[in-house]
């Protein structure tokens, strides 16, 4: 059986990875020509656009899925013309734009930052009126790690933002005074069947994950129960098969969504190690119709992105329990290359484990909680 995969980064690296051993194979389209996933699986290099190539892609697949949410929606549609495509391809309209994400939070009674549209530099000074400073101002669509993002403070920020306004419609959010950053993995089977990883702890730096754990450090039931709330609401919403990320704030004990991903996520990798399923094994099993696997943590896991460098195998690999993944992608500073996860059975002793990781990692950028800038835990 072939699963199709539109985008061909890292997610679906380890999204094949973890299909192997059920008997899947994968055929991959993005449409560069380095996309890590040709090391390890058939991969077409074309646009998502090129109807002709997409009709030969989807030829004898069981299915199609997404690792990229930025795929056009209309070559999710196109292809769902042929072949399955999970999750349901609205799922990838509504995240693919902040407004109408936001407009669904909302709509589903899920809370969320207050924001106004900002089609362009003429309407900023109402919009700012209106939601106040601090703000973030957005592009509204192809936003990623921090990229197409503003802080303003003060009216110079406005000013400068006005005068430096891209070319495409923006939005404006209220800057959140949040303790911490969590995020929520979630899956939905064929069936409707449903389950949840605990929320996960992140540290920022950037725009960019640095460090995620899980589960959240003194994550208390009512705020799982919120997480699990908000995501089963939207994926009920958009009959939603696979897995879903919600990325939250976490203000004076209670949740604020910021955004969604219709697929596998950064905030998730722990899970190849750390809980019973991962979540690339576990949106799999969804998509093609499988009975979910368990989403149990028997211990705590802590993630750590390698952007733009890699460090010595040898270092990490000393430490007991410690897990090194790389993606076969050439070194750009400020790119996801790689990620270690170390596991412990207990934050105690995962604390130890991160200290004794090489200097490479103790520098400020990794966020561990063993440095000063980490947040107090
Ligand atoms: P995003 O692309 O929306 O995930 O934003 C990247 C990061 O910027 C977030 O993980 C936060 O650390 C920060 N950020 C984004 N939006 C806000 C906001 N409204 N208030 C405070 N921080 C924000």
């Amino acid at each position: 059986m072939t699963i199709g995969i539109l985008g061909g980064g890292q997610l679906g690296y380890m999204l094949a990875l973890a299909g192997y051993p059920l008997g899947l194979h994968f055929r991959f389209l993005d449409p560069s020509p380095q996309a890590p996933v040709g090391r390890i699986a058939h991969r077409v290099t074309a646009e998502y656009s090129d109807h002709e190539v997409l009709e030969k892609f989807a030829h004898g697949l069981e299915l199609v899925t997404y690792e990229f949410e930025n795929v056009p929606v209309e070559a999710a549609l196109f292809l769902a013309k042929h072949v399955p495509v999970y999750p349901p391809p609205e799922a990838l309209e509504a995240a693919q734009d902040r407004l109408s994400e936001k407009n669904l939070f909302r709509k589903l009674g899920i809370a969320t930052t207050s924001f106004a549209e900002v089609s362009h530099a003429g309407e900023l000074d109402a919009a700012v009126k209106k939601i106040g400073l601090p703000a973030v101002l957005k592009t509204r669509r192809m936003g990623y790690d921090g990229k197409g993002q503003w802080v303003l403070r003060t009216q110079e920020d406005v000013d400068r933002a006005k005068s430096e306004f891209p070319s495409a419609p923006l939005l404006l959010e209220n800057f959140v005074a949040f303790q911490r950053e969590l995020s929520i993995l979630a899956v939905r089977g064929r069936s409707g069947e449903t389950a949840f990883y605990p929320l996960v702890e992140n540290h920022h730096r950037g725009g960019i994950l640095r460090l995620s754990i899980a589960p959240a450090p003194k994550l208390n039931a009512a705020l799982q129960k919120a997480g699990e709330r908000a995501a089963e609401r939207i994926m009920q919403q958009l009959n939603y098969v696979g897995v879903l990320a919600i990325e939250f704030f976490e203000r004076d004990g209670e949740l604020v969504a910021n955004e969604m991903a219709p697929r596998v996520h950064n905030s998730g990798h722990w899970s190849i190690e750390g809980a019973a399923t991962s979540q690339f094994e576990n949106h799999l099993r969804a998509v093609m119709g499988l009975p979910l696997g368990s989403t149990a943590t028997p211990g705590v896991s802590a993630m750590l992105n390698l952007i733009g460098d890699v460090p010595e195998p040898a270092g990490v690999l000393a430490i007991s329990d410690a897990h090194l993944h790389l993606y076969g992608k050439s070194l750009r500073p400020g790119r996801k290359v790689g990620h270690v996860t170390v596991r412990a059975a207990t934050m105690e002793e995962l604390d130890r484990r991160l200290a004794h990781l090489p200097e490479f990692f103790q520098r400020a950028e990794f966020c561990l909680p063993t440095q000063p800038a980490a947040s107090a835990r």
